[in-house]
């Protein structure tokens, strides 16, 4: 059976190089906490100390119930979505429609995605007045931090007028002020001040230069065979061998998640060969356990994608493992041909 091992000392080292920049985090859970799983993230987030999270929705949100002080959802609520929940407000005519008594305020700085407007803020700072909503919250996300000399720092200076203009009318009107959050995981260390909160995700998980990759990958064979010279395997008998070889199949295919090839692809331990199946890969060897990949920042390679995206699709069928370090995390790849 194959598995996802999630490494405790990795996601702890990344939690704490997030922590020394600001130890203030929402950490970003949404979508099976990108993939990992969000109950064993979650388990684990909690043990780091971390209170405050941010989900994709409701159904989220009511698994890590109990686990953190604040769940923000990042999308509008649903009729049967919870009162005791944070929502981000992404526009004007959502915040007219709103029944939910806490919410965050999402504007729009730059990225041109949600958030209300600019122009909007002392419209909807009055709504919020008048229908008694505790504003925990005020917050942007920036659209290109992850390059250089961009619109960054003109976003940072929009929220920060933004910021300006909210503690005024705060004040002015007795009301606590909000926390204010723009910094995502590439922003960490290009902004003078993260403010209240940083709000990162794929930091956390290692999916970006500096921290470590969280997941690792491991298939498990099924079977295996001796290929002989000349000989095809897999769908349309796409890799022809150039030598006898031992090939051994996995179960793992594009039905967990990793994307479709159909010339091979470099794991980890080995080489895939050939066509990806539905549900199995042929690799190169005599392996009883492959691992696929352990830093997925190596694995996007093979592919026309991010490390995200790669993370985000692994199937939540397979089950997951936390691992306390990253020796315990050896699991036995006992090779016995390797050639
Ligand atoms: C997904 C998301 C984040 C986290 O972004 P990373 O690049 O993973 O750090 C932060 N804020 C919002 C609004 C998001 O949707």
């Amino acid at each position: 059976m194959a598995f996802v091992y999630l490494n405790k000392e990795k996601f702890f080292n990344n939690l704490k190089k997030i922590s020394s920049i600001n130890p203030n985090i929402i950490a970003v859970i949404k979508d099976n906490a990108y993939g990992h799983g969000i109950l064993p993230i979650s388990k684990m987030l909690k043990e780091f100390g971390v209170k405050k999270v941010a989900v994709r929705d409701n159904d989220e949100a009511r698994i890590v119930r109990g686990f953190f002080e604040e769940i923000l959802i990042f999308n509008p609520p649903t009729s049967r979505d919870a009162m005791n929940f944070s929502y981000a407000i992404n526009s004007l005519l959502q915040l007219k429609k709103n029944r939910h008594p806490y919410i965050h305020l999402k504007v729009d700085t730059g990225f041109r995605r949600n958030g209300i407007l600019e122009e909007e803020v002392e419209e909807a700072l009055e709504i919020i007045l008048k229908k008694g909503f505790e504003l925990r919250g005020v917050f942007s996300h920036f659209c290109c931090a992850d390059e250089d000399g961009c619109d960054t720092f003109i976003q940072y200076d929009k929220f920060l007028k933004i910021k300006d203009k909210v503690e005024k009318f705060c004040t002015k009107n007795n009301l606590h002020l909000p926390y204010f959050h723009i910094a995502n995981s590439a922003a960490l260390t290009k902004l003078p001040n993260t403010l209240d909160f940083v709000r990162v995700g794929i930091a956390m998980y290692g999916g970006i230069d500096g921290y470590e990759g969280v997941m690792k990958l491991v298939g498990k064979m099924v079977s295996r065979r001796v290929l002989d010279e000349k000989e095809g395997c897999g769908y349309n008998k796409a890799f022809m061998s150039d030598k006898k070889r031992v090939i051994t199949t996995i179960d793992i295919g594009y039905a967990d998640g990793i994307p479709y090839f159909k010339n091979g692809c470099k794991l980890k331990d080995t080489f895939a060969l050939g066509k990806i199946s539905m549900d199995y890969m042929i690799v190169d060897g005599e392996w009883d356990e492959v691992v696929v990949f352990d830093d997925v920042k190596e694995f996007v390679k093979n592919f026309d994608t991010i490390t995200y995206d790669i993370l985000v699709k692994i199937s939540p069928k397979i089950k997951r493992k936390i691992v306390e370090t990253s020796d315990n995390n050896r699991v036995k790849q006992s090779i016995k041909i390797s050639r």
